[in-house]
């Protein structure tokens, strides 16, 4: 079993752990707990153990953990190892009203993890590993609590080798179910597509405790309306994913790569535009402005676009014959040393940097919107203009990471600092900064989230995203959890334990 990776250390005495959020914490009696360890899952109440569990990759709990404080502990982790012991876990703590949120790797960057209001941290990675493959059609059932790098060296062992294609920032940090929870997206997603479309089918338990299957039976089936998507996206309110059906791929035979420098950065998305237009996929696409160019590339003076394909041969020479084709110096585009790939592939996933930097009082975050092409030059403009805009910011940037036919994703970095003193500062900086990036998305008609998805840091905005369609969350939410007990005090949503705090 792999366990999560901590962002950083929480500097206190684990008995002097604070909670920093200030919601009011559920009672959670003991007779339960007594009743969940009978069911077989493992009952965890030690003051280390709570306190990991008590926080999540969310940026703003990093500057806490250097107080001593995390966002909100729960009173217990319980880790069931069986689709049937999540299941016993459930149907007691609906029956008891006690608030249970679902966990896994804790990779999530918006606080999606955070039991809010105490209550049961159900800790999903015990239920690992490949329950079996379908070599033939090129499917595999695996449990929700799955690692990232376990499941692609078990793939890569089978028979003449597999993969998913899922290649998160995070891998090493996050899980199937986890995945499957925010509706992620890997780096490769241009050509092997977001999670949402390598998943078949799914193996839920609901609130009560009933366990349902959703799909999974055959191709595109017509039969009602798509029950796995409902859950997909749900980030633990809906249900818990306990095992899923995934499309999986032979590991690729071929790869080629480019590297190329746009006048501009509107340059570059009307390249990236024409490539996906034509038809060609290739699973790495990503633009990079100025500042990202010059900090990641040392190319201050061009907005660098790397280009990295994998496919059956044929296949693979189409896809990059379209790229040649859209690059080219009529286009703006001139080609950079290939060995740019090289670097982006040996720092992609390293983000050592940001603990030291909230640390030395500097408020980091990224924010990753998606939008169609016909507003996406504009809004970047106005989201790096908003947050450079806002007092205290230091740098705001922005590269293209995800592309489709009819849009991307641009995910913004930006940093800031405030004045000697001021101790409310930080967290009022890093509202202002997510209301600023957040309202120039809207503004546009863009969606606020493309993998990161909403948590807690996002939940008071998800009402206005959704418009109308909000309404039809909260019918989910009534028919699925009537009591309200799956992860309270996100997505907005009214719950009966009170109103969650940064909402
Ligand atoms: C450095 C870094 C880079 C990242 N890069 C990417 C990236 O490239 N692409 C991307 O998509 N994301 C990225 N993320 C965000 C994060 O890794 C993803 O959201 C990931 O999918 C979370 O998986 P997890 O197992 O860590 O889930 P957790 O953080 O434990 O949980 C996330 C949410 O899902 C719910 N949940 C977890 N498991 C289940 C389950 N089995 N059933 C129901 N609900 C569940 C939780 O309640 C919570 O709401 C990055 C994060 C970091 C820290």
């Amino acid at each position: 079993m792999t366990t999560p990776t901590p962002v950083t250390p929480i500097d206190a005495e684990d008995s002097e752990v604070v909670d920093r959020l200030g919601a009011a914490a559920i009672d959670t009696p003991t007779a339960l707990l007594d009743r969940i360890a009978a069911g077989g899952a493992t009952v965890l109440t030690d003051d280390a153990t709570r306190a990991e569990a008590g926080r999540d990759w969310w940026p703003l709990a990093i500057g806490w953990a250097a107080e001593g404080g995390v966002p909100q502990r729960p009173r217990a982790v319980v880790r069931p190892s069986s689709t049937e012991q999540v299941a016993a876990v459930l149907a007691a703590c609906n029956e008891a009203g006690v608030p249970v949120t679902p966990a896994a790797g804790r990779s999530g960057v918006c606080g999606g993890a955070i039991p809010v209001h105490g209550g049961i941290a159900l800790d999903l990675t015990a239920l690992d590993g490949i329950v079996a493959v379908d070599e033939t059609s090129l499917t595999a059932d695996v449990r929700a609590g799955t690692f990232g790098p376990d499941l692609e060296a078990a793939l890569s062992d089978l028979g003449t080798g597999y993969t998913l294609g899922h290649w998160p920032q995070s891998m090493d940090l996050s899980t199937v179910g986890g995945w499957l929870a925010c509706r992620g997206a890997g780096q490769y997603s241009t050509r092997y597509g977001k999670i949402e479309d390598m998943v078949i089918g799914l193996e839920v338990v609901l609130a009560d405790g009933r366990i349902v299957q959703t799909e999974g039976k055959g191709p595109r089936a017509a039969t009602g309306p798509n029950l796995t998507q409902l859950f997909v996206g749900s980030e633990g309110t809906l249900g818990v994913i306990t095992e899923a059906r995934l499309c999986i791929h032979p590991r690729p035979p071929a790869e080629q790569r480019r590297a190329l420098g746009f006048a501009s950065f509107d340059a570059g998305l009307e390249a990236c535009r024409r490539i996906l237009r034509r038809g060609a996929t290739p699973a790495v696409l990503r633009l990079y402005d100025r500042t990202e160019s010059g900090r990641n590339f040392e190319q201050p003076d061009t907005n660098v676009l790397i280009v990295l394909d994998e496919a059956d041969p044929d296949v693979l020479a189409g896809s990059m014959a379209v790229v040649d084709a859209e690059c080219s110096p009529a286009a703006d585009a001139r080609a950079l040393d290939d060995g740019l790939v090289e670097r982006w592939l040996g720092h992609r996933n390293d983000v050592s940097q940001l603990a030291p930097l909230w640390r030395a009082g500097v408020v980091v975050d990224t924010a990753e919107i998606s939008g169609r092409w016909a507003v996406l030059s504009q809004l970047f403009e106005e989201v790096v203009g908003a947050l450079t805009a806002i007092d205290g910011t230091l740098a705001a940037s922005c590269h293209q990471s995800h592309a489709y036919s009819d849009g991307a994703c641009l995910y913004f970095t930006f940093g800031g600092r405030g004045p000697e003193g001021d101790d409310e500062w930080r967290e009022r900086y890093y509202r202002q900064a997510w209301d600023a990036v957040t309202d120039a998305t809207l503004a546009h008609g863009a969606a606020i989230s493309h993998h990161h998805g909403i948590g807690l840091n996002r939940s008071r905005f998800l009402p206005r995203a959704l418009g109308s369609g909000f309404e039809v969350l909260r019918g989910l939410k009534h028919t699925f959890d009537p009591k309200g007990i799956l992860n309270p005090g996100k997505f907005g949503l009214a719950s009966p334990f009170g109103p969650a705090p940064w909402t």
